[in-house]
């Protein structure tokens, strides 16, 4: 009677067992790779400050629901605030990422972030990553230690996002509050509220309610370019009223590899910030002007001692409707591709 009941065990537990992994062989597979920020951070009750508390594991455990729409596996990249990170750093995570999705079984990933630098993180692996898989960049607003943190809710869009068969093109986005932005156009709009990212007039590429992705437009505009060796040194320098140009004159004496001028308007300069300008193109230094306005680009309009047309025609590059720290990041990307090939550099910058 033992033995029979034994066996009557064995079979049920074979019977749940298998069934059990056939359905989990049927979800899509989601790598989530974490690198820190306010989702992974708790307030420390010492200092009253947020502070990096939280690991992959427990950002996980922190959402009910992800194992039924995919297979998890979590790795911990690194757990640091985003104002930390630098473009080494999201290079070495390009190449891990990549790791990843070189397995034919893993669906896309998603990765955590901290959302100060959340924009230029997803276009820098945007621009590098070789694999067209979907990568999403995901945060909070609010600490996991606040009354309503937004991280949970946000991660299982996320990973709803990496599985939908009408979100499998975008590349990389970043996807917060319910809404799906390009890595190109995003910024982050407001210092404290969870509706902080979006495209200004560009438009959303997408929204998430009730675990379906609803699609709006297509990510246009997107480029790759190869991760070098090492990165080259390049600055970003805003224009204002009255500046005088010191701060560049200084860039190029301590030996940078390119520059980055915010402009004012349309992407014009004032007689003393365009002389510096010309300082650094007659020492070889490559300068991509874009503007400190929220919509709009960079255009040759006006003429005069800084005006736009006169930048470009002095040999300027401006930068289209790309915003300032992005600029930076291609321009960084751009120069050991391009290797001092200018009109090459135009075109990538242009583009
Ligand atoms: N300070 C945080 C960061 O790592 C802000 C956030 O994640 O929302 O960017």
């Amino acid at each position: 009677m033992k033995v029979k009941m034994r066996i009557v065990f064995l079979i049920v537990f074979a019977v749940i067992f298998s069934g059990f992994s056939y359905s989990q062989a049927e979800l899509p597979n989601v790598t989530i790779v974490t690198t820190g920020g306010t989702i992974a951070e708790k307030v420390d009750p010492k200092t009253g400050a947020a502070v990096p508390a939280v690991s992959g594991k427990d950002l996980i455990e922190a959402v009910p629901g992800l194992s039924k729409i995919a297979n998890i596996k979590v790795v911990n990249f690194s757990n640091i605030d985003s104002s930390q990170i630098t473009p080494d750093i999201w290079a070495k995570l390009s190449k891990a990422v990549d790791g990843i999705l070189e397995d034919p079984k893993v669906s896309g990933v998603v990765i955590t972030h901290g959302t100060d630098t959340m924009a230029e993180g997803a276009y820098f692996l945007e621009l590098t990553l070789k694999s067209n898989k979907p990568v999403v960049f995901v945060g909070a607003m609010r600490d996991a230690s606040e009354l309503s943190p937004d991280g949970p809710a946000n991660i299982l869009n996320a990973v709803t996002q990496v599985c939908s068969k009408v979100a499998q093109d975008w590349g990389v986005t970043v996807t917060m509050n319910q809404y799906i932005c390009s890595a190109r156009d995003v910024r982050k709009t407001q210092t404290t509220n969870v509706q902080t990212f979006n495209s200004g007039e560009k438009g959303y590429l997408g929204y998430i309610a009730m675990g379906e992705v609803y699609r709006f437009n297509d990510a246009l505009r997107r480029q790759k370019l190869p991760l070098p060796e090492k990165l080259p040194n390049v600055v970003l320098i805003s224009e204002y009223a009255g500046a005088d140009g010191r701060l560049l004159r200084y860039a190029v004496d301590s030996g940078v590899n390119g520059i980055v001028v915010e402009g004012v308007g349309a992407g014009n300069v004032n007689a003393k910030t365009y002389e510096a300008i010309k300082y650094a193109l007659k020492k070889g230094i490559p300068v991509v002007i874009t503007s400190r306005v929220y919509h709009g680009a960079v255009l040759p309009i006006y003429g005069g001692a800084g005006g736009g047309a006169t930048l470009e025609k002095e040999g300027a590059i401006l930068a289209g409707d790309l915003i300032s720290p992005k600029a930076r990041l291609l321009l960084m990307l751009a120069l050991p591709y391009t290797k001092g090939d200018i009109n090459k550099l135009k075109e990538i910058l242009n583009r």
